[in-house]
């Protein structure tokens, strides 16, 4: 196979990259590691109902302009409203003592879509030729040869197949990156040790989403917004659909990953114990609960150890982007995005790469 354009990773910074150079008329292929588009975008229904709730990002916030400017283009924009933040929040202390109308911890203002972020995905995935899609396939390595410009070894449904292109795109964490593909030759020992300690947003995160048939929180005054000290969930929201009637909470767990592993069943139990001390009796009966460890997932997390970080890099990475195989390595996930304006890790971080890479392909094609 050959293209120009080789990107590698079908999460937004990948899939949207793609859209664009669709538009323009740039000849690409994009490939993707898992049996599905979206990356750290996962959105899953759940039998008991054909809600869907968002397992990775729930939220961007006003302000995000290229979120905005893309759900428009996609005319999504219908299906953006507003977190539920009406009623108390409730802190929980380590002792398990409640503290109701606890301020400052809501989400309120922070905006959702309708049907989760897969919509989004979805909607980018039906612009684009699927022809130029691959899915189900891994880069092993990249080689650069004199005579063509880059040589991509990549495994589709284990079979070894080679990608011919002059630019590859690496829409992908850079730890997992530097830390799971061969560069032959290879980058600088201080380039892979620089991408390697670039932290993976969220990647040592579990979410747990619990399905009820009532928003009775709601009914007896709460947000669903709570903080706890005691756990296992650390910080929960309400996590309802906004228009088919289904409710759900969620929370991030607050233990580390390594005190996760096989853990499932238990922290599901806990949870809804968790949720009944916090919101009452009716959080007994749940519907269903949804579980997702980013941590234990090899195609965003280097390790399962991964530990959970809360902060944004804050450095700048241009000395790390330049430079790669004289630009014909492009590093474009989220991680990449500026620090200074406070995008990476964001979605909006996976747009922002995504555009200044589609910039740098429009000098070198059209
Ligand atoms: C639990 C959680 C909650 C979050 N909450 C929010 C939120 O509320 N708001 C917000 O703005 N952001 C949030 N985020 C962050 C947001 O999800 C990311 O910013 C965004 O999805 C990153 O997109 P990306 O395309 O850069 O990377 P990814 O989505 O990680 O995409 C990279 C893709 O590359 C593929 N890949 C990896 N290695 C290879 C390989 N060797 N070959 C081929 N393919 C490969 C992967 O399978 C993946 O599909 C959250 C993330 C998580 C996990």
């Amino acid at each position: 196979m050959q293209t120009k354009v080789l990107i590698v990773g079908g999460g937004l910074s990948g899939l949207h990259t793609a859209y664009e150079l669709q538009q323009l008329g740039i000849d690409y292929i994009l490939i993707e590691a898992r049996d599905r588009l979206g990356g750290r975008i996962l959105s899953q229904s759940h039998h008991v109902n054909s809600a869907v709730f968002d397992l990775g990002p729930a939220w961007f916030w006003p302000g995000q302009f290229r979120m905005e400017q893309l759900l428009d283009q996609l005319s999504l924009k219908t299906e953006i409203f507003q977190q539920y933040s009406q009623g108390e929040s409730v802190f929980e202390d380590n002792q398990a003592n409640l503290q109701k109308g606890f301020i400052g911890i809501s989400m309120a203002g922070s905006l959702r879509l309708q049907g989760g972020f897969k919509k989004l995905i979805d909607q980018i995935k039906s612009k684009i030729s699927s022809e130029n899609v691959l899915l189900n396939s891994n880069l092993e390595a990249l080689n650069k040869t004199p005579d063509i410009n880059v040589l991509a070894t990549i495994r589709i449904k284990d079979k070894p197949q080679q990608i011919e292109c002059q630019h590859v795109i690496l829409a992908l964490p850079p730890r997992l990156g530097a830390s799971s593909i061969t560069f032959n030759p290879s980058l600088k020992p201080d380039r892979l040790t620089e991408l390697t300690g670039i932290p993976t947003w969220m990647a040592g995160h579990a979410k747990i989403v619990v399905l009820y048939e009532k928003p009775f929180w709601r009914t007896l005054g709460f947000s669903g917004d709570a903080i706890s000290h005691l756990g296992p969930l650390r910080e929960i929201h309400d996590a309802s659909a906004e228009v088919d009637g289904s409710y759900a909470l969620f929370g991030f767990v607050g233990t580390q990953p390594y005190h996760r592993l096989n853990r499932e069943e238990e922290l599901k139990s806990l949870t809804i114990a968790q949720l009944t001390r916090l919101f009452g009796n009716q959080a007994q009966k749940p519907i269903a609960i949804l579980f997702k460890d980013w941590a234990n997932d090899p195609l965003t997390s280097v390790n399962e150890a991964e530990p959970m970080t809360n902060e944004h890099l804050s450095h700048d990475l241009s000395s790390v982007l330049e430079d790669n195989w004289d630009n014909k390595i492009i590093w474009s996930g989220t991680e990449t995005a500026s620090y200074a304006q406070r995008n990476n890790g964001y979605l909006e971080g996976a747009l922002e790469a995504s555009k200044r890479t589609v910039s740098l392909l429009k000098k070198w094609y059209l």
